[in-house]
């Protein structure tokens, strides 16, 4: 019994976390219209990014996302900060931001489209834990960027513009597309 109750113990919070996810995901999609023909979530340990969007167009013009995130990446953050990490993944699949080539601007209009769906202030909480959470200072360097102009770009009345500075807008890539988180 005392095994039994040990291992719901272990298994709870992992269970508890892949349906916060799923159920997450699938209420952000649909809060964007958003419709990839087939996606798929995956909660694991090997994301060393934290969480990642794979995202391609088959020849028949379906397209396919997959959905990773790090299991204890995931465990690290409260409840809010996961719906950040979700709404920024999503955010991902939005046309505007599939358009966009260099990566930083990637990350930046996938934050963007995450403040239609998370509180700014989550946004900003979420990218100052990031700052100290990744070490290198490339990474560090991009989380500083994203968080002073998500700074910027607030606008007290609650409207956050959705502009950013010198975007360069090109054909949606049909090959395989891999965003970090
Ligand atoms: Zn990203």
């Amino acid at each position: 019994m005392l095994y039994l109750a040990l291992l719901t113990l272990t298994l709870a919070p992992s269970q508890f976390l892949d349906s916060e996810v799923s159920n997450t995901v699938r209420d952000y999609l649909s809060r964007l219209n958003l419709a990839p023909t087939r996606y798929s979530i995956v909660v694991t340990d090997q994301v060393p990014e934290g969480a990642a969007l794979e995202h391609w167009v088959e020849a028949s013009g379906k397209d396919r996302a997959i959905f990773l995130f790090d299991r204890q990446f995931l465990l690290h953050l409260s409840r809010p900060e996961r719906r950040v990490v979700i709404a920024h993944e999503v955010g991902h699949l939005v046309p505007e931001c599939r358009l966009l080539r260099r990566r930083i601007n990637q990350e930046i209009c996938a934050d963007l489209i995450s403040l239609q769906l998370v509180p700014v202030d989550d946004v900003v909480a979420l990218l100052t834990k990031a700052v100290a959470m990744f070490r290198s200072y490339s990474e560090q360097r991009a989380f500083t960027y994203r968080l002073e102009l998500i700074q910027k770009n607030w606008i007290p009345s609650g409207k956050v513009a959705l502009r950013t500075p010198r975007l360069r807008r090109l054909p949606i890539r049909r090959f395989k597309q891999r965003y970090c988180g």
